[in-house]
């Protein structure tokens, strides 16, 4: 089986590793030359929406994914045409847009922050009455890694953000003190069985993800069932097919949906070492119609984002217990350029490990 996929960054790779010893294999499409897949897979290069580029990525594929979001609709439904594409369009076209989103939520009873579609300078003022300060201001689309995004703490910040992110569709959130962001991530076969990870705690600087602790401490199974009934909410609704994963704030007892992800997600590649079965896996097993693997927890795992600049492996490596993953991506500053997974039997060993390699990681 040939299976396509739409994007060829770290993701797509981490897809292709973990599915060709399934016997499938993979093509990519990715505008650029020096990709993460570009190494380990056939991959043609063209734009997204190119016609010739995408008539060619689509010759002889069995089965279409992507493996990051933003990549256009358009595309998607027209590859439908020549073969199934999973995760469905509407999954990404929920995604594609917060306020979507946070509708397909609202309309699913997942608690949210406050929000509200904003369109004009008039809009922006009404919606801070609304709403109330601090909130978080946000562009509707194309927003990633905190990009596209600006606090709004006082009446004073309201005219730069708007001149900052006015001239784009945007949406007004109510600011959530939150005491920790989780993860949920899920997988959903093509008969409809769903498997879930353990909730991951998350770590973000500056919008970017910089640390995952799973499976997350302290988490009764109360909460670990309500993320679940939210996933599987989403994921019923949309008749959706691979992995998903949905960004959580826990506030007290309250849990609230943040944002989606219609893909394998940075929070889950702890799953690689320390789980049963990867999320990477079980995304290709759902596309390619085979049944989900165990999602069983091995241990206690960290995992930490490597950005910006290249650490030294061998310094890293001769922590016990460390998996490197490098992306074969060029150093710049916010890039990520690949992760570390610490996995021990007692979570206790992880995290005196996860000081250690985050000081390596500093450069001490
Ligand atoms: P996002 O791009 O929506 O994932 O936001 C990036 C990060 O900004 C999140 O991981 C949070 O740390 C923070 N953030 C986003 N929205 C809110 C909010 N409504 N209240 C508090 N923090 C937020």
């Amino acid at each position: 089986m040939l299976v396509g996929i739409l994007g060829g960054g770290q993701l797509g790779r981490m897809l292709a590793l973990a599915g060709t010893p399934l016997g499938l294999r993979f093509r990519f499409l990715e505008p650029g030359t020096n990709a993460p897949t570009s190494v380990i897979a056939h991959q043609i290069v063209g734009d997204y929406d190119g016609p010739r580029a995408l008539a060619r990525f689509a010759d002889g594929i069995d089965v279409a994914t992507y493996e990051f979001e933003n990549v256009p609709l358009a595309s998607v439904r027209q590859l439908q045409q020549h073969c199934p594409v999973y995760p469905p369009p509407a999954a990404l076209e929920a995604a594609q847009d917060r306020l979507n989103e946070k509708q397909l939520f609202r309309r699913l009873h997942i608690p949210t922050a406050p929000f509200v579609a904003v369109n004009s300078r008039s809009e922006l003022d009404e919606a801070v009455e609304r709403i109330g300060l601090p909130a978080v201001l946000k562009t509707r689309r194309m927003g990633y890694d905190g990009k596209g995004q600006r606090m709004l703490h006082t009446a004073d910040d309201v005219a730069s953000a708007w001149e900052a992110l006015g001239d784009v569709p945007l949406l007004l959130e109510g600011f959530i003190t939150f005491g920790r962001e989780l993860s949920i991530i899920g997988v959903r076969d093509q008969h409809g069985n769903t498997v879930f990870y353990p909730l991951a705690e998350n770590t973000h600087q500056d919008g970017i993800l910089v640390r995952s602790l799973a499976p997350a401490p302290d988490v009764p199974g109360s909460l670990q069932n309500r993320a679940e009934i939210y996933a599987m909410q989403v994921m019923d609704t949309l008749d959706y097919v691979g992995t998903l994963a949905i960004e959580l704030f826990q506030a007290g007892e309250r849990l609230l949906a943040n944002e989606m992800a219609p893909r394998v997600h940075n929070s889950g590649h702890w799953t690689i070492e320390g789980t049963e079965t990867s999320q990477f896996e079980n995304h290709i097993r759902a596309v390619a119609g085979l049944p989900l693997g165990s999602t069983f927890p091995i241990g206690s795992s960290a995992m930490v984002n490597i950005i910006g600049t290249l650490p030294d492996a061998a310094r890293l490596l001769d922590i016990p217990g460390a998996h490197l993953h490098l992306y074969g991506k060029a150093p710049r500053p916010g890039r990520k350029l690949g992760h570390v997974t610490l996995r021990a039997n007692e979570p206790e060993t992880v995290a005196a490990r996860l000081r250690e390699l985050e000081t390596r990681l500093r450069g001490a």
